[in-house]
This record gives structure tokens, C-alpha cells and sequence, in this order.
């Protein structure tokens, strides 16, 4: 019996590796995985303000004392300033662990946090959103602007055409997402996207909701995206 303890869910490929290693047709190869020694990522996108409602920082600190309680590694942009800068100091105030992937340009005194376990430099915005959605078991949007929403928009958009089937949540802190699921409504009646495309996201009110739906997340069977 080999125990591996600590691993990410990428390291369940170990088990195969394994198995051809040992070439074992009769040996049982038992990998345990205990709950608090998984070690998900979740990728929050988030506003870069510092001058927005103190509930949006609330609500920051509790999701980064939730995600290191839950080990969950947080996958973000890398700033120090606004919900950013307060979820990812959050997640290393309780321990948890915190990889931050910035762009070139934004790589600045100042602006970019020097607390995380991991920093990636990119050339550029579109490397490093492509390293995020690739080191991202998961998707949250806390309340943000159009960088926030365009890093929404476009896990959605991929989840849509099938690239990938992570969750994506938005956490809409004092209503601020209303707007936007209201004129997802309005997609939906007037047959720009299928119903069903309902299921590509979760909407929490609170954190706690957001790591239960994590927790259970089942991916969708969604049915074809195109209207013919
Ligand atoms: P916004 O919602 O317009 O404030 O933009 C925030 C989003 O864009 C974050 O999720 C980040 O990924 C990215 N972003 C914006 N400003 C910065 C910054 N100074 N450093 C790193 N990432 C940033």
C-alpha cells in the first residue's frame, strides 16, 4: 500500500503513473486523499478599488478566511489594491496559500502584492488570463468593474462553448450583480442564449454558499449552444 498525502487534484494522474510504474496486475494501489489535504484553486476576479462600500471588503476577508480553511489556493491577479489586495492578505492571514499572475506592465511598487507563496509574470493580459484559467479548478466573481467583468465574461463565454466545465460563481454582495442577472433574463427571453445556459454559473448571497456549491459541484449536461 503507498500512501500520498498532500496532493492536488492534477496529481491523481499519479495513480496511472503508478500503475504503469509498478506494472502491477494484482497489487491494489490505494491513493487516500483526505479532505483537508486536497488542495483546490479557485481563481477570484475582483474590483481593483479602494473606495467602494466597507461590505465588499467584509465580504472579501470572509472569503479569503473560508478558501484557507478550506484550502483552497487563491488564483488572482496579483494586486494589492482593492478586493484583491484584501482577499488574498485574508487568505494568508489564515494560512492558506495565494498565487498571483500579473502582466508586465502592471508589475509596479505599489500595485502589485509581495505576499504571495507564487508570482508569475506575464508578457502580457492575455497569457496571464490564459494562466489563470488554467491553474483554476474553479471561477468566483466578487463585485468588480469591467476588469472584472471581462474576466467573467469570458470563462462563461469558454464554459459555453465547451473549453472547459469549472464552476463559475458570482457572489453578489449587496445586490450589486442584480443588474447584470436581470439583463441575463433578458437574454434568455429573447432567445439570444438557451434557458438551460442558466446552469454555466451560480449566483451565492454569501460565502458560505459559495464553498457548499464548490463542494457539491456536479458540471452540467448542457444542451447544444446554437438555435437552429
Ligand atoms: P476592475 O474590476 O476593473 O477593477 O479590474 C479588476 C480585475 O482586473 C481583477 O480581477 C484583476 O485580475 C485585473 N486587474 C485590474 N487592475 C489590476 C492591478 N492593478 N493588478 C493586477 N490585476 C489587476
Amino acid at each position: 500500500m503507498i500512501r500520498l498525502q498532500g496532493l492536488s487534484v492534477d496529481s491523481l494522474y499519479i495513480n496511472e503513473l503508478l500503475v504503469k510504474f509498478f506494472d502491477c496486475k494484482n497489487v491494489v494501489i490505494m491513493l487516500f486523499f483526505s479532505n483537508s489535504n486536497i488542495m483546490k484553486s479557485l481563481a477570484v476576479y475582483c474590483s481593483s478599488s479602494n473606495i467602494i462600500h466597507q461590505d465588499y471588503f467584509e465580504a472579501a476577508r470572509m472569503l479569503g478566511k473560508a478558501m484557507a480553511e478550506k484550502s483552497f489556493q487563491l488564483v488572482y491577479g496579483g494586486g494589492m489594491v482593492g478586493l484583491m489586495g484584501e482577499v488574498a492578505r485574508s487568505v494568508k492571514q489564515h494560512g492558506g496559500k495565494t498565487l498571483g499572475v500579473v502582466p508586465e506592465a502592471l508589475n509596479l511598487d505599489n500595485v502589485v502584492n509581495d505576499i504571495d507563496d507564487e508570482l508569475i509574470i506575464t508578457t502580457g493580459m492575455r497569457e496571464r488570463k490564459a494562466i489563470m484559467d488554467d491553474r483554476a479548478d474553479a471561477f468566483l466573481g466578487l463585485p468588480g468593474g469591467f476588469g472584472t467583468f471581462e474576466e467573467m465574461f469570458e470563462v462563461l463565454t469558454l464554459k459555453q462553448l465547451g473549453y472547459h466545465n469549472k464552476p463559475i460563481v458570482f457572489l453578489n454582495i449587496r445586490g450589486y450583480y442584480d443588474k447584470l442577472l436581470d439583463m441575463f433574463d433578458h437574454i434568455y427571453s429573447e432567445q439570444f442564449a438557451k434557458p438551460e445556459y442558466r446552469q454555466l454559473y451560480h449566483v451565492s448571497e454569501n460565502v458560505l454558499d459559495v464553498i457548499d456549491y464548490l463542494s457539491e459541484y456536479q458540471p452540467p449536461q448542457l444542451p447544444d449552444k446554437w438555435f437552429v
